[in-house]
């Protein structure tokens, strides 16, 4: 669908409109406080007047929708590359059902950004970030609290740092507004995150076509292939049909009762109010420890559902039997089938490892039942972030299909790199693949888009290392120093790295 057709009746006078309510915002910025723009005859930073001659120039202005995570490191970076940025967030005038302030990039849960070390794919991810200059990253150091080699944050202190870093650029306006339809001109930054309100949900669903935007992941646990004990599992398909694409995990009854027995025992997790009511939607795709509840011989007839799968070892179908599937083209991936659950994440990994052959499973993510907007990514956007049938479009966050923090920022930084340089009539960026930045939003461009569900930072989405590095510590080291080396490299090659210091200094 054409761009100008989405929202109400399109017309040239009403995009000149937009484009002049969005100046006009940026001018009452400065007609209130011109400190912020002039804050080099204050004693501040010369770079702000970029200000004023962005402002007076007419440089055009990038819409943000949406000032979480993703939203406020976009806003920043844009604005931080000297263009004029309107970042719309519907906080407080429409509340979320999840978040609990009006605070910019709210941490709705956990206060943790994941682990710290650079040989884990979380630290990883923010090392790159750091070296590239993210916003949300200097001030969740600035306020890190300690977590036993985590980045947790102090997240009162630091999303009001973050709040005003962001509401007090010179080149930024904040509104307090819900943005309900697609704007029809100009360059915009999508990140609305995981509960985008209805309407503008809507006016995408409109954009990308219905089978394109989702508003629930039931989604199972994966794991990375080479944890599996393949001295247990066996490759095959069900009665032999097809190729073998299937890692089938045997039980015999005293497995299946032993694991059966930890399933419907084990501990769920506590749902939110807003969850509550969302249940129906999953009538029709029940938790495995619900099938379980139902009797000792449900999960047989169902995901555990030995038939036609002949046991090499034993020349016999066995008792139950959990299947795998393949998750991305290298097959470095693998999904339980039907696992699709409630169980905290403990209890997942608990439960799940009694599985044979999944005693030392590396659970790159786990199962979730929950509300997530998100778009079929990649069938939708180019590594760019862009929409590859509205090029002035971009999306970033929780909506592309990466989950968590860190990798909202990721996304974020690219998004709002990426639409300063349009603005500024330049190429966008392509992150370097072996970084696990790049891995990320390559996974969301280039991830199969039949089976698409979101995903974590994780070093499976890494490009192999040939040779191959057998032993896992070795290659993970390997990954991390490829990773920064080539970040590196980007940064100076674009000139992104000096952003640190600026990020820091502000
Ligand atoms: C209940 C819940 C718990 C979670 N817990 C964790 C956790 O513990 N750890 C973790 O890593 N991840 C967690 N997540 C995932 C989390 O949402 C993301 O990691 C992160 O918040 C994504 O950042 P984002 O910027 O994409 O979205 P968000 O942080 O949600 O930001 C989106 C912003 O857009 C605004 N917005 C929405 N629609 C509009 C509109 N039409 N107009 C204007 N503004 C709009 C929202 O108010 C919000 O501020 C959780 C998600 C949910 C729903």
């Amino acid at each position: 669908m054409d761009r100008p057709a989405i929202a109400a009746p399109s017309t040239r006078k009403a995009a000149q409109h937009a484009v002049l309510m969005d100046r006009l915002s940026l001018l009452k910025v400065f007609v209130n406080n011109p400190k912020k723009f002039f804050p080099a005859a204050m004693g501040g930073g010369e770079w702000h007047t970029g200000g004023v001659v962005a402002v007076l120039a007419v440089v055009e202005a990038v819409r943000v929708i949406g000032g979480g995570i993703a939203g406020a490191e976009a806003a920043w970076q844009c604005a931080h590359a000297g263009v004029p940025v309107v970042l719309s967030e519907m906080r407080p005038v429409r509340n979320s059902p999840a978040h609990h302030t009006d605070h910019l990039g709210e941490l709705v849960c956990s206060n943790s950004f994941g682990a710290m070390a650079t040989d884990r794919a979380p630290g990883l991810l923010k090392e790159e970030l750091r070296r590239l200059g993210s916003l949300v990253i200097a001030v969740a150091d600035t306020h890190a609290v300690p977590a036993g080699g985590a980045l947790a944050v102090d997240r009162a202190v630091y999303t009001r740092d973050l709040t005003e870093r962001v509401a007090n650029h010179p080149l930024i306006a904040l509104r307090r507004e819900e943005v309900t339809a697609i704007p029809e001109a100009g360059i915009v930054i999508f990140a609305t995150g995981p509960l985008t309100s209805e309407p503008l949900a809507g006016s995408l669903q409109a954009l990308t076509g219905l089978e394109y935007l989702s508003f629930f992941d039931a989604a199972s646990p994966i794991v990375e292939g080479e944890s599996l004990d393949t001295d247990k599992v066996f490759l095959a398909s069900r009665y032999d049909r097809g190729e073998a694409a299937y890692y089938n995990c045997p039980m015999d009854e005293a497995q299946y009762r032993a694991f059966w027995e930890a399933l419907v025992a084990a501990e769920q997790a506590e749902l939110k109010e807003f969850e509550h009511e969302e249940r129906k939607y999953f009538e029709a795709c029940l938790p495995v420890e619900e099938l379980a509840r139902r009797g000792f011989e449900t999960l047989r007839y169902g995901p555990l559902k030995p038939v036609g799968l002949t046991d090499p070892r034993t020349g016999r179908w066995p008792f139950a039997c959990v299947q795998l599937r393949q998750e991305d083209k290298a097959g470095r991936l693998w999904n339980l089938v039907g696992f699709q659950t409630n169980l905290k994440w403990g209890e997942q990994k608990r439960v799940f490892q009694m599985i044979p052959g999944l005693e030392s499973a590396e659970f790159v993510r786990l199962g979730v039942m929950h509300r997530n907007t998100f778009l079929c990514s990649p069938h939708l956007l180019a590594p760019t972030l862009q929409f590859h049938a509205h090029p002035r479009l971009f999306a970033c966050g929780q909506i592309t299909g990466t989950e968590g923090y860190t990798a909202a920022v990721a996304g974020g930084w690219l998004a709002g790199i990426n639409a300063a340089r349009m603005a500024q009539g330049r190429e966008p960026l392509v992150l370097p693949p072996e970084t696990m930045a790049g891995a990320l939003v390559g996974y969301v461009s280039h991830g199969d888009p039949k089976t698409f569900q979101p995903m974590p930072p994780n070093f499976a989405l890494l490009p192999e290392i040939t040779p191959r590095i057998r032993h896992k510590q070795q290659r993970y080291w390997a990954y991390r120093d490829r990773a920064l080396a080539a970040i590196d490299t980007f940064g100076r090659t674009h000139g992104l790295g000096a952003a640190l210091a600026l990020a820091r200094a502000n």
